[in-house]
């Protein structure tokens, strides 16, 4: 039986006449690392604020181990937040800052000394427990911030955008930093991030969000493979997924694609002859091919090379994004052929964007 630590069914939050989110249904393993992702205002602080009790939500159940906790104060629900901003206190050092919440609990002094000791060693700060946080790195503080939230020993991390602060090298190794934690402590831990790269690569269980609703849940790679809407597949993944017009033709074995100048490309999967779709596809599933192979031809708009790969954009209407994992001796101005694996390809209802099959 799968045990799951928190439970949010039919969550409504409105802000006055503002419906911020919609009939979220979410269910979270314990131990499991769960991102929400999405665009800027879709609804995931709320959503994480709601679940930690700094929000009240206006309908729905939220149950945290069991136990149901609407309208149960933030102190009580035993979560611990960590924020982008640390919010540590900056007149105490490292250790006080960690021993602080343990205090006003009523632990006795060398009990939090103790559990200090014991949270510095596992986030590598017992070299740091006397500084004060001006004299700490931005990943430093950040470790403290986390330290904070652990000795706590709470039933779930809720993280809001804790990275967002650093500069990339350091968020790509804290990343991995909060992961391995997150491992070590068999945490629940619930992440906000409106990053799809750090979503991917630090979570088990994304949650992808649009304008107050759960467009799609799942495994990370599932999301990538088969996205249930054309939002989700331009969200996931980097550069976003190719789209174009397409129809079926009337041999029911082919797409038309609909490009300034149409192309046709094989197609064996039945769709209905003359629906109006959209054909996506990701730029790192292109492969240049030679006369004999290409499915498409397609005129060179702009090539940039960073060394390890090659982006292509093509001269065409829409235009599309092409990634070759090496450096392509390839000019403005030609045409290219090019291939693809068609269990690549990904349709959608050109209307309602929803994928089909
Ligand atoms: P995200 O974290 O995904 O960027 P938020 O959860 O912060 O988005 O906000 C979701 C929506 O709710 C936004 O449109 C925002 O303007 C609105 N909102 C958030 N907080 C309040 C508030 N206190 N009062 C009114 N509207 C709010």
């Amino acid at each position: 039986m799968t045990v799951h630590q928190i439970e949010l069914t039919g969550i409504n939050k409105y802000y006055g006449a503002y419906h911020a989110l919609r009939d979220i249904d979410l269910k979270i393993r314990k131990g499991a690392f769960v991102a929400l992702v999405g665009p800027s205002g879709c609804g995931k602080s709320t959503l994480l604020r709601s679940l930690a009790g700094l929000e009240t939500i206006s309908s729905g159940d939220l149950v945290i181990a069991g136990a149901k906790m609407n309208g149960v104060p933030p102190r009580k629900r035993d979560l611990a937040m960590v924020f982008q901003s640390y919010a540590l206190y900056p007149h105490m050092t490292v250790e006080q800052n960690l021993t602080y919440s343990l205090r006003i609990r009523g632990i006795d002094k060398a009990e939090a000394k103790r559990k200090a000791e014991e949270v510095a060693a596992t986030t590598g700060l017992s070299h740091l427990l006397g500084r004060y946080p001006r004299e700490l790195s931005g990943g430093q503080r950040q470790r403290v911030a986390m330290s904070r939230a652990i000795i706590r020993n709470p039933k779930a991390f809720l993280f809001d955008e804790p990275l967002s602060n650093l500069d990339a090298a350091l968020r790509v190794h804290m990343r991995k930093e909060i992961r391995a934690l997150h491992d070590r402590l068999k945490a629940t831990s619930v992440y906000v991030t409106h990053d799809q790269i750090e979503a991917m690569t630090m979570a088990d269980h994304v949650v992808v969000m649009r304008q107050g609703i759960i467009e799609q849940q799942g495994a990370p790679l599932d999301l990538y493979d088969r996205p249930v809407n054309k939002f989700v597949a331009g969200f996931i993944g980097s550069p976003a997924m190719n789209f174009v017009p397409a129809s079926s033709g009337s041999d029911g074995k082919s797409l038309l694609l609909e490009f300034d100048e149409p192309q046709t490309i094989p197609f064996m999967k039945p769709v209905k002859a003359g629906q109006p779709l959209l054909v996506g596809i990701r730029p790192e599933h292109f492969e240049l091919a030679g006369d004999a192979d290409a499915m498409l031809r397609l005129p060179v708009g702009a090539v940039e090379t960073t060394g390890a790969s090659s982006y292509i954009t093509t001269a065409t209407q829409p235009e599309l994004v092409i990634v070759l994992n090496n450096r392509a001796a390839i000019r403005s101005g030609e045409v290219i052929g090019l291939c693809f694996d068609p269990s690549h390809l990904h349709l959608f209802d050109q209307q309602t964007e929803i994928r089909l099959g």
